[in-house]
């Protein structure tokens, strides 16, 4: 367990440092330096006017889902299809979808956990504006979430390339399988594909400049499970920093960006939430 406290000159300093490089593990439950991070930063949710979360796929593998970079992960058995392939090449389209069927199961499985139901109930308690999420499971709208920025789109979702037909993945990936083709739109006979954002494809412009002004309005930026190397996302606690916000990093591993943080918790997630959750639900009731 290592809670690493970067707290900026001018903020109020723990009573005590905790480093070290190791793994993250559970944290020991007697551990008075994690609890006592962990409870600022509930104070910090409880408190943010304008609180944002950011999170990648360390927050989706305990409801099941593979972090794809991961070892055992899609790209560590397959090559990622890059964009300008799919658009060019049919045999790359069949590999794309084969890769998608693959990774379909586990989506429709999974069931938000602790992360994505915690997020879901601060938003409606208005202790949270919102999420802006690298992942494309859509588990945070299964978990309740309504204001959602999808910065690589959802794979829950097929989209027409040549007009604006949009469906289920479901079905579609059963008519995949099915035919062995990649199944024509229906109503212009252009290509589908997930609506989710290929390597080489371009992201969608108007969430982009929607999470960077999250991350300026932000108070309160809370960074969950993503390593935090990929553009645009990597960007997002910066530009929060800068424009004042506290930013909080919590991770299995460390990050490029965690020089920018108030305060890095390099741990599971699923032990901070549990405490995060047990002090906002005591707070909001007392
Ligand atoms: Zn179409």
């Amino acid at each position: 367990m290592d809670v690493r406290n970067g707290f900026r000159a001018g903020d109020p300093r723990p009573g005590k440092q905790c480093c070290g490089d190791g793994p993250a593990t559970d944290p020991p439950a007697d551990s008075t330096d994690w609890l006592q991070v962990v409870d600022r930063i509930a104070e910090w949710i409880r408190g943010a006017r304008f609180g944002v979360a950011l999170t990648g796929a360390g927050i989706s593998t305990d409801s099941g889902i593979p972090d794809f970079r991961s070892p055992g992960g899609v790209w560590s058995r397959s090559r990622p299809v890059y964009f300008d392939e799919f658009l060019s090449s049919e045999r790359a389209r069949r590999e794309y979808w084969r890769q998608k069927a693959e990774a379909h199961d586990d989506i429709v499985r999974a069931q938000p956990n602790i992360v994505h139901r915690s997020l879901a109930d601060w938003e409606r308690r208005g202790l949270l504006h919102g999420v802006i999420t690298q992942n494309i499971d859509g588990l945070h709208q299964l978990a309740g979430s309504r204001r959602v920025l999808e910065l690589h789109g959802t794979a829950r979702l097929v989209a027409c390339l040549n007009c604006d037909w949009s469906d289920e993945a479901d079905r579609w990936v059963a008519e995949f399988r099915e035919r062995g083709q990649v199944p024509p739109c229906p109503r212009c006979g252009g290509i589908i594909k997930h609506a989710t954002v290929s390597f080489g494809q371009a992201l969608r412009a108007e969430v982009l400049e929607q999470a960077a002004d999250w991350a300026r309005k932000a108070d309160l930026f809370l960074a969950l499970g993503s390593s935090l190397v990929v553009q645009p996302a990597a960007s997002l606690p910066v530009i929060a920093a800068e424009n004042g916000a506290r930013v909080v990093i919590i991770n299995r591993e460390p990050t490029p960006v965690d020089a920018e943080a108030t305060v890095t918790v390099r741990a599971e997630l699923a032990p901070v939430f549990r405490r995060l959750a047990e002090r906002l639900t005591e707070c909001a009731g007392g």
